[in-house]
């Protein structure tokens, strides 16, 4: 069955930037499932996957844009080291939840100076090239619920 919208798809991956440098696999794990056509994962990588068939082999390279942006210099912030009451001690490479006017947002620590802690909204991934190596190893149709839900039910999606 190919890949199309509405389509429930697992596949296995790793993720390596343009250094050769691997980010991130499903190796051992069980493999990625979304819902295709509905925003699941980054564009980039949907685009590529439309029409594909279970067994199949690609690679896949991604620019920022179409994965998980650039980096954006305004997501870079100083704040006070007390804004981070009850944590003992604040590191670089530590991630916080942040309440933003757009809502709760991801943020890494780059470097405490003082009383002063810059950190980093930008997703880990923002401005690098990817390159998926993708096998896909199951396809199926949505369900009705799992269309209207927009995302995957069941044992590898949402259980609720
Ligand atoms: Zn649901």
């Amino acid at each position: 069955m190919q890949i199309a919208q509405n389509s429930v798809v697992a596949f296995h991956y790793t993720l390596t930037n343009d250094e050769g440098e691997v980010l991130d696999s499903s190796e051992g794990r069980e493999p990625l499932t979304y819902l295709h056509g509905a925003g699941n994962i980054i564009p980039g990588l949907e685009k590529e996957l439309e029409g594909r068939d279970v067994g199949e082999k690609l690679v896949v390279k991604v620019s920022p844009e179409e994965g998980y942006g650039e980096v954006q210099e305004q997501l870079m912030q100083e704040v006070p080291r007390d804004a981070f009451q009850g944590v003992e001690s604040v590191e670089p490479g530590m991630q916080f939840q942040a309440q933003t006017q757009g809502g709760p947002l991801m943020v890494t620590v780059k470097k405490v100076e003082g009383d002063t802690v810059v950190v980093d909204g930008n997703h880990p991934l923002a401005g690098q090239k990817l390159n998926f190596d993708v096998e896909i190893a199951n396809v199926r149709e949505a369900s009705e619920e799992e269309v209207e839900h927009g995302h995957v039910h069941g044992e590898d999606g949402a259980e609720h």
